[in-house]
């Protein structure tokens, strides 16, 4: 198994939301806001080489939006995934898997790409994978939740023929070594992919942890559907977390992409910050602790 980080770009979403009921003082000096009170944001995707599948979870939000659409979110950056494919020798065509942890706009959007008046798949020979509890409350969307689910996104996919769901139960393995996590706090039935890459787990936190600063138990985005059910999801995974030494993988952290855990008198804290790629060579020097 190889594992790369793909960033879709960045993009810009109101500071107030996605820290909730955390005030301005304290989130401004974590990531500071434009005079419009927005903040950047990445949307880290990841790819996984395993045996003959090669994997991509999540895909930012694409570019078949039209300019309003934009002009809300602000895409900034010069990442995009076919550059970082590229980066990589792999084109859109060699992958055969795309996971999506959910079908929110930033998540997904990458998913399918305009070809004159119509709309297809970027990924051609790729199967989609969602889940049917999710999947039913996109197709159904709450009123404020709407705005998260785009149409454009959703529909064209099962048309495609190229729709799958998730049928693993919450922690039973997906493919070997790749278990899901479900979460219901942020929308229904989040999935997180929990990666076994050599003996360390890696979990792709996808929106219950969308960035290092999230790590605090109250730092729960406005934008959640139930947040003391995250509450209660982000305390039992990252205590699962922090006592296995596992690895969390930040979608949305505008800078950082990985780290590792500690237990500190205020809680779950960051112990230790990396890329991806150095994540061999943290393994290598990492105590290893066998019974
Ligand atoms: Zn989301």
């Amino acid at each position: 198994m190889r594992l790369y980080t793909i960033n879709a770009g960045h993009f810009k979403l109101d500071g107030g939301a996605m820290f909730g009921v955390v005030p301005k003082t304290m989130w401004n000096k974590v990531n500071p806001a434009d005079e419009n009170n927005m903040c950047s944001w990445a949307m880290r995707c990841m790819l996984i080489e395993h045996g003959n599948y090669k994997i991509l979870i999540d895909n930012g939000m694409g570019n078949k939006q039209d300019e309003k659409f934009f002009s809300h979110y602000y895409p900034h950056g010069e990442d995009s995934i076919e550059k970082n494919l590229a980066k990589h020798g792999f084109t859109t065509d060699d992958i055969t898997d795309v996971f999506l942890t959910h079908l929110h706009f930033d998540h997904c959007g990458g998913s399918l790409m305009r070809e004159g008046d119509k709309i297809v798949p970027t990924f051609k020979k790729a199967l989609y994978w969602t889940n049917q509890k999710h999947w039913q409350s996109a197709t159904s969307p709450n009123d404020r939740e709407k705005a998260s689910f785009l149409k454009e996104n959703i529909l064209p996919l099962e048309e495609s023929g190229q729709l799958r769901f998730i049928e693993a139960a919450d922690g039973e393995e997906w493919l070997q070594d790749i278990r899901i996590r479900y979460v219901n706090g942020h929308t229904d039935a989040m999935m997180l992919p929990q990666i076994n890459y050599n003996d360390t787990t890696i979990l792709f936190c996808a929106d219950l942890v969308p960035s290092t600063a999230h790590l605090s138990m109250p730092w729960v985005m406005a934008y959640d559907m139930r947040p003391l059910d995250t509450l209660r999801e982000k305390y039992k995974l990252l205590n699962e977390a922090v006592a296995n030494n596992w690895v969390l993988f930040f979608e949305h952290d505008p800078v950082n992409e990985c780290c590792s855990l500690q237990q500190t008198e205020k809680g779950i804290r960051v112990k230790e910050i990396f890329p991806l790629s150095e994540i061999d060579e943290r393994m290598g020097i990492a105590p290893v602790t066998e019974k």
